[in-house]
């Protein structure tokens, strides 16, 4: 399984200098079978766009996995050309809470925004997902919700089969190094671990009630559930390139290798 981080960025985009090594697009991450093209992307933030690039302007055929409806996972939907073509064919999936359609028409109609789903070309449907064991795009995907705020959030396990990864964009810690149920289920036994790390310990002291976790439960959540790698993903909008490179180079050497997403980078699983 190949993980293309279209973007790696969590709440809101970063432009700018000290940005441009890790990337300022906000999270989505495109899954691909060896040797194929994506046909299956867990969440559309503003890095959806960079999907288009890496498909040669060709129309997608495939799904979106959204885990939660948060802004950062949802605005790329309308500058997503190679799902607005002749061609395409997008099927978005949120977690299961009511009319799928109408609710994300909330983040996407007027007055919020000019573009709606249906106005989008190619072949478009909108629907809900539940808990459990799913094959999606021939992937075996497992949902389960996870704590994050205010939003119905799932963390996702991938698998071909062969490799598996789990993905936990947006999670809320309880505790340092108290991991739930639901993370431990996702990530135990994968062989990748792509995971929420907006905070460091000390940032997350001033920081605790706004839905998310430290690098070090990152980290520590896979080495709880025998994972070899963890991807820190959702880098805050402040963390600035010398920031990341520095986290990096602080956890080397632990049982768990451990490395930050790349926008535009490939992650072989
Ligand atoms: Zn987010
Ligand atoms: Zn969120």
């Amino acid at each position: 399984v190949n993980l293309l981080i279209c973007g790696a960025r969590g709440s809101t985009p970063s432009p700018g200098a000290e940005f441009v090594r890790y990337g300022g697009h906000t999270a989505c991450v495109a899954v691909a079978r060896d040797g194929e093209e994506p046909h299956l992307v867990l969440d559309a933030g503003t890095g959806l766009r960079r999907l288009t690039r890496a498909l040669d302007d060709r129309p997608f055929r495939g799904t979106i996995l959204i885990g939660h409806l948060h802004w950062d996972h949802t605005q790329g939907l309308p500058f997503f050309r190679s799902g607005d073509m002749p061609g395409a064919s997008v099927r978005v999936l949120i977690p299961e809470q009511g009319d799928a359609s109408a609710v994300l028409a909330r983040v996407m109609s007027p007055p919020h925004f000019p573009v709606r789903c249906e106005d989008l070309r190619g072949a478009w449907s909108i629907g809900s997902l539940d808990e459990g064991e799913h094959d999606i795009e021939g992937f075996g995907v497992v949902a389960r919700d996870i704590h994050h705020k205010l939003s119905r959030t799932f963390g996702f396990r991938v698998t071909d089969g062969a490799r598996t990864f789990a993905y936990l964009s947006d999670h809320w810690q309880t505790a340092l190094g108290v991991y739930d149920d639901a993370a431990r289920a996702l990530a135990t036994g994968a062989d990748l671990l792509v995971h929420d790390a907006q905070y460091t310990v000390e940032e997350f002291a001033e920081r605790a009630d706004f839905g998310h976790s430290t690098i070090e439960h990152a980290i520590g959540l896979a080495e709880a559930c025998g994972v070899p790698r963890v991807l820190l993903f959702h880098h805050d909008p402040d963390r600035t390139d010398d920031d990341l490179d520095a986290i990096v180079d602080k956890c080397a050497g632990g049982p768990v290798e451990v490395s930050a997403a790349v926008e535009g980078s490939i992650v072989e699983v």
